[in-house]
């Protein structure tokens, strides 16, 4: 495949401003593939700083493979604790399982094939593919997205967004032969610290020059010092672009919220200690009655569902 001028100029940039920039982070000194998943798993919803003491403490405890899939899962759930989105912590353990009886304990290195594990979705495929067995593959989470999609598209507010499929098809035009594990943590890092969704810092970029959005918005300020006449300069705020933010639905309240109260009032039991679900509900809501036990009730039957909690006899427990 030929690579165009600017597609080249983007690699060296980008891969230049990465050298002398990457943050050293526990999981770029490792190709094992287990820990590869770890990290990924643990980083799909929780910042860098909050993964890195939970990530070195879940090796430290499960250090391998097998040592995670034969563990008591009730053990993997209490290891999560901080780290939120308890369902990853089982899917995480659903996967070694996996790995171990299905693979003999030797991780596939295929997209394909990893993508057949329990809780393996198209950018953790990609991203074990690549990061653990340096594979030259594309895959798209929430910073590598955005950063194509700017740099190849245009700015976030022109234009519908592209297809998955299309930007996909853009990312794997990029990357360079033989150096997909750097360029993937490269456009990741891009994304993290310069490209952010709020506020990308164009003017300390490294890929300025061949960005697409920011070439939009250097006309935009062009026409609009033409038209406001010469003594009008852009205030120097304009420099950090500030885009609209996404509203988030509160938290505090919410189904995850309580999901989360009721997982960590099982996490500080005993291990071999069983509650019942009428002790339960005080400990998950505040101003709990008993005309809310079907509501509870329900609140467990799900968590039962994705693996979470036990409920035997009204009586509730980590798995
Ligand atoms: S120039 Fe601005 S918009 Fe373009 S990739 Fe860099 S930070 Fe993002």
């Amino acid at each position: 495949m030929t690579t165009s001028p600017d597609a080249v100029a983007l690699q060296a940039r980008l891969l230049a401003w990465f050298a002398a920039n990457a943050r050293d982070l526990p999981w770029r000194h490792t190709r094992d593939p287990y820990a590869i998943l770890v990290s990924e798993i643990m980083l799909q919803q929780t910042q860098v700083e909050r993964v890195i003491p939970k990530y070195l403490a879940f090796l430290t405890t499960f250090p391998t493979l097998a040592a995670l899939a034969n563990a008591p899962t009730a053990e993997v759930i209490r290891m999560w604790a901080g780290l939120g989105y308890n369902r990853r912590a089982v899917n995480l353990q659903r996967a070694a399982r996996a790995v171990l009886e299905a693979h003999a304990g030797v991780f596939p290195r295929e997209v394909a094939a990893l993508l057949r594990l329990p809780g393996v979705g198209p950018y953790t495929a990609g991203a074990v593919a690549c990061f653990a067995f340096e594979q030259d593959v594309a895959f798209i989470d929430t910073n590598i997205r955005r950063v194509l999609r700017r740099a190849r598209v245009g700015p976030d507010q022109h234009a519908p967004a592209p297809a998955e499929r299309e930007l996909l098809a853009l990312g794997a035009a990029l990357v360079p032969s033989g150096q997909g594990w750097v360029w993937n943590q490269a456009l990741m890092e891009l994304g993290a610290l310069i490209c952010t969704a709020a506020a990308p810092s164009c003017h300390r970029c490294p890929i300025m020059a061949v960005c697409r959005a920011n070439a939009t918005w250097r006309t935009e300020e062009a026409a609009l010092v033409l038209a406001m006449g010469a003594n009008f300069a852009p205030a120097p705020a304009r420099v950090v672009r500030r885009v609209a933010e996404r509203r988030t639905e509160p938290y505090q309240g919410s189904r995850r919220w309580f999901r989360g109260r009721l997982v960590d009032a099982l996490r500080a039991l005993p291990s071999d200690v069983t509650m019942p679900l009428a002790d339960l509900g005080p400990l998950v809501k505040a101003d709990f009655q008993p005309t809310d036990l079907p509501w509870l009730h329900e609140l467990v039957t799900a968590l039962a569902h994705d693996g979470l909690v036990r409920l035997e006899d009204d009586h509730v427990r980590l798995p």
